[in-house]
């Protein structure tokens, strides 16, 4: 293997490139001329009280149920929606479709109104009509804005500081909760963070990933204390052990969301108790 340095590595290198952008625009063509209303649909993930494990609310999480690849993930498809644009109807799909779903909840179960929480891209987030899209379908499937939150990641805060700032007061106007997504994976400052009206600070899931109940874990303990000093609730992603759940409990995290509690979940898996 080692014979394999030099020109034929990369060689190597550039045929997988080639091969990438084979694959890249081959999936671009394959989104263009999709039926994908009717192919994609959301699939659920709880977001749990870490104390009593109750149901905080439920995370929407997109998925393409592909004719010929089968279900695909948001991974390998959003990024170039993303580019080309195909986010703004893809992204409004998704949130009306939330919104409907959150609705026929209500309907089901009157006396526990459920969250739910939407993933918003960059370009979705900064859609001048964003506000005016989300009040239109609060009121017409009566929801109250504090039954939806909104993610963002760090990145799509930090595009626009300025922007940014104003686009979250006039989602809070609207009784909605912002979450900050993937938080740590950014480049985000601490300082800037304190600026922008959130409520829920969602720690990535590496972080949870290397948490060690030997060691003092000082990274993510400072970045609770820091996140409960700023009223956030802390919300950490990826549990997948009952000890990263203890122990991030006994840290001060208030939320949680992984494969321990339950993976995403179709939408007729969703049942009491709440
Ligand atoms: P995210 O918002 O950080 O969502 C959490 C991701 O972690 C989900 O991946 C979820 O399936 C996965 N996950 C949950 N629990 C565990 C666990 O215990 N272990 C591990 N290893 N993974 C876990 P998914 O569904 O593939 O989504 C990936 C990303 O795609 C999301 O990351 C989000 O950024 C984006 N995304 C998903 N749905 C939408 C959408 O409707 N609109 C937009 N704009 N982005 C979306
Ligand atoms: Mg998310
Ligand atoms: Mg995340
Ligand atoms: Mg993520």
């Amino acid at each position: 293997a080692a014979k394999a340095g030099g020109r034929n590595r990369y060689r190597f290198y550039s045929d997988q490139m080639r091969q990438q952008a084979i694959a890249r625009s081959s999936m671009e063509f394959e989104l263009q001329t999709a039926d994908w209303e009717n192919q994609f649909n959301l699939v659920y993930q709880p977001l749990v009280n870490l104390a009593d494990c109750r149901i905080y609310g439920h995370e929407a999480l997109l998925r393409w149920q592909h004719p010929q690849r089968g279900e695909l993930k948001p991974d390998s498809f959003l990024a170039i929606a993303e580019d080309n644009g195909m986010i703004n109807p893809i992204g409004d799909w998704v949130i009306r479709s939330a919104c409907q779903q959150a609705a026929a909840w209500r309907e089901r179960w009157p006396a526990t109104p459920l969250k739910i929480s939407i993933n918003l891209s960059p370009r979705q987030f900064l859609l001048p009509n964003l506000r005016q899209t989300i009040q239109t379908l609060l009121t017409t499937h009566g929801l109250k804005g504090s039954q939806l939150i909104l993610e963002i990641t760090e990145y799509t805060a930090m595009q626009n500081i300025g922007e940014s700032i104003r686009v979250m007061h006039e989602l809070r106007e609207l009784g909605i909760l912002l979450g900050i997504d993937d938080f740590g994976t950014g480049y985000s400052s601490l300082a800037y963070l304190n600026k922008f009206p959130l409520n829920i600070l969602k720690i990535d899931q590496s972080f949870i990933h290397e948490l060690d109940v030997e060691k003092e874990n000082v990274l993510i303990k400072s970045i609770i204390d820091i996140g409960r000093n700023m009223d956030l609730l802390i919300l950490a992603e990826g549990i997948e052990k009952p000890e990263q759940a203890e122990l991030l409990k006994h840290l001060g995290c208030q939320l949680g969301q992984g494969y321990f509690y339950a993976p995403p979940l179709p939408v007729t898996d969703i049942v009491p108790p709440f």
